[in-house]
């Protein structure tokens, strides 16, 4: 069957925005107002991985919402965002149904179909490896829901 895996270009936006948002300013103000102002956007979170600790957090996280990691500040600062997914598949048979793919933020005329196999979080972070996330310590994994969105394949081999 053919199925395609397309994305929000709206939703991601908000995403982009966001991180770029954060590069500037990471406070708990600011991430309220970015929680508030995306409607796919559930939480945020910001952590320094040099400090260890966390800058700040708002929002709520939502079940039907999964959770992205970015790294910014030249991968020093982990920002979690527990948001709506914004690539979504969708079964096509002729191309009349490709008109009606719609994002479940409503969006129906800038949703692109995805080409490219990388998963999404590659996309939007850059080349460098990712900080080992079992070295945080327990003070902060216990505020973080670090164990719960690893993907299988990111986590340490042991677990396996
Ligand atoms: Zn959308």
């Amino acid at each position: 069957m053919p199925l395609y895996e397309f994305e929000c270009v709206k939703c991601r936006n908000n995403v982009d925005t966001t991180l770029k948002t954060l590069e500037k300013k990471s406070d708990k103000k600011t991430l309220s107002e970015l929680v508030n102002k995306y409607e796919n956007i559930n939480a945020i979170e910001v952590v320094d991985l040099v400090k260890n600790k966390i800058v700040a957090k708002a929002g709520k996280t939502s079940k039907d919402a999964v959770f992205m990691d970015f790294y910014i500040n030249e991968g020093n600062t982990l920002v979690l965002v527990n948001l709506r997914n914004y690539r979504f598949s969708e079964l096509i048979y002729s191309p009349e149904d490709e008109k009606t793919v719609k994002c479940s933020c409503g969006e129906k005329k800038r949703v692109e179909k995805v080409i490219s196999s990388f998963s999404f979080t590659s996309d939007l972070s850059t080349d460098m490896p990712k900080p080992d996330l079992s070295n945080l310590p327990p003070s902060v994994r216990a505020q973080t829901s670090l164990g719960e969105y690893i993907e299988e394949k990111d986590r340490p081999k042991k677990n396996r």
